[in-house]
């Protein structure tokens, strides 16, 4: 299909999009880009709790069918013009459909079963819930070598790298570079911060995201997890992998190759760009969002991660190092003390001591199925709940 937009011609063939997580802040977007390209057009959407907005996303949108994954609010949802599959079908339902990609931008490892499913039958995922990757890497990277499926990342840092790598052998990649802003406490002292609360944390200085990806940027724990998303998705040993906090998030990420050179993607902090680059790639379509004004950034600063005020970053390595079910572990436990500590029932420093507290009790378990992960997830988040 030929399409004329501002000003410049498209041969886009229509393409249909799932998105779980449409309530949140990527699915938000996402529905802003659905709004500006006509020829991406919505298979199905879901909402958690937030059922409220569903009746006006499905006049607008006109998706095939919704889901909502909470069991209450999926008991309470009234009456929509299109068919609504609840937590125990909708995995049946998004096979059925006719989506050509999944967005999973549900946030925590709940993102689990639809990534591992849609990677086993071998579709196209673009990927924003990093936790699903994190905790189950190994399983889903053999899942994807089998069905052929193809992952495409929506996190910025990893946009930046996959862009960085196009017209590039992977194989004479020397090394990446992840940066990352250092979050909302990044110039507080560590005596500071231990008393700050979430509502300082939930600050961010160059980022608006969700509550959980917020606070885990407060930590470091953010980059912890996309150190192993890295791993998984770029396919690279421990010591490839570096993290660079850069305060002004300009440059996203970037690789270096063996011969020295250093490829980088640039540009404003902008979530649209990598979800656009992940529906569209390798075809740049023309937007009207803000540029770049080198005259506003008249320096870039670059500094190591303090992992001792910041203790996330070398708990996830450590994670990745143990492998099978810790990073489960380490993710699992992270979602519920950061959920605490957005309660205020724990201090800043609670939500990685105890992480570190769950790592260590906890006996790894390598190469787990689908349904050893699920049982831990379950069994973990009921326990760790119980003793915090
Ligand atoms: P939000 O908290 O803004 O949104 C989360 C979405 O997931 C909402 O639609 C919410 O539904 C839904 N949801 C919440 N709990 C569950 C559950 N148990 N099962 C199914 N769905 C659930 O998160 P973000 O959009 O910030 O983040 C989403 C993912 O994208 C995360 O994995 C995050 O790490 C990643 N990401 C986000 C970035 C950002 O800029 N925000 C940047 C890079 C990665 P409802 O609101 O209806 O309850
Ligand atoms: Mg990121």
């Amino acid at each position: 299909m030929v399409l004329f937009y501002k000003g410049l011609w498209y041969n886009n063939s229509m393409k249909k999009i799932g998105l779980l997580g449409a309530t949140g802040s990527i699915g938000t977007q996402t529905l802003t880009i659905l709004r500006e390209f006509q020829h991406l057009r919505l298979s199905f959407l879901s909402a958690h709790r937030q059922t409220d907005r569903l009746s006006e996303l499905v006049a607008e949108f006109r998706p095939d069918f919704v889901i909502v994954t909470d069991p209450d609010a999926y008991s309470q949802v009234g009456r929509l013009d299109v068919p609504v599959y609840g937590p125990d079908d909708y995995i049946s339902a998004i096979e059925q459909s006719d989506a050509d990609i999944l967005i999973n931008a549900i946030v925590g490892t709940s993102g689990l079963l639809p990534t591992v499913k849609w990677i086993e039958w071998g579709r196209t995922l673009a990927l924003a819930n990093k936790e699903s990757l994190v905790s189950a890497g190994e399983l889903v990277t053999n899942l994807r070598q089998q069905s052929g499926a193809q992952i495409v990342p929506i996190d910025s840092e990893h946009s930046a790298i996959w862009q960085s790598l196009q017209g590039n052998d992977p194989k004479s990649v020397h090394k990446i570079i992840l940066t990352a802003s250092g979050g909302a406490f990044r110039d507080h002292t560590k005596q500071e911060i231990t008393g700050l609360p979430a509502k300082a944390a939930l600050k961010h200085p160059n980022w608006s995201m969700g509550q959980k990806i917020t606070i885990d940027s407060a930590t470091l724990v953010n980059k912890g997890l996309e150190v192993m998303e890295a791993k998984w998705l770029f396919d690279l040993r421990e010591d490839q992998i570096e993290v660079l906090i850069h305060r002004e998030s300009i440059i996203h990420s970037m690789v270096e190759y063996v011969d020295g050179a250093i490829m980088a993607q640039l540009g404003v902090p902008d979530m649209k760009l990598p979800i656009l680059y992940a529906l569209e790639h390798p075809k740049r379509l023309a937007t009207s969002w803000p540029k770049l004004d080198w005259s506003q950034i008249p320096t870039l600063h670059f500094e190591k991660p303090d992992t001792e005020r910041f203790p996330g970053l070398a708990l996830a390595y450590e994670a990745m190092r143990k492998g099978g079910t810790m990073p489960l572990v380490f993710n699992v436990a992270n979602e519920v003390y950061v959920e605490e500590y957005l309660k205020d029932k724990i201090t800043f420093y609670g939500i990685t001591d105890r992480i570190a507290q769950a790592m260590a009790d906890h006996e790894v378990m390598q190469q787990p199925s689908v349904a050893d992960l699920l049982a831990l997830e379950a069994q973990l988040r009921q326990q760790l709940k119980e003793t915090s």
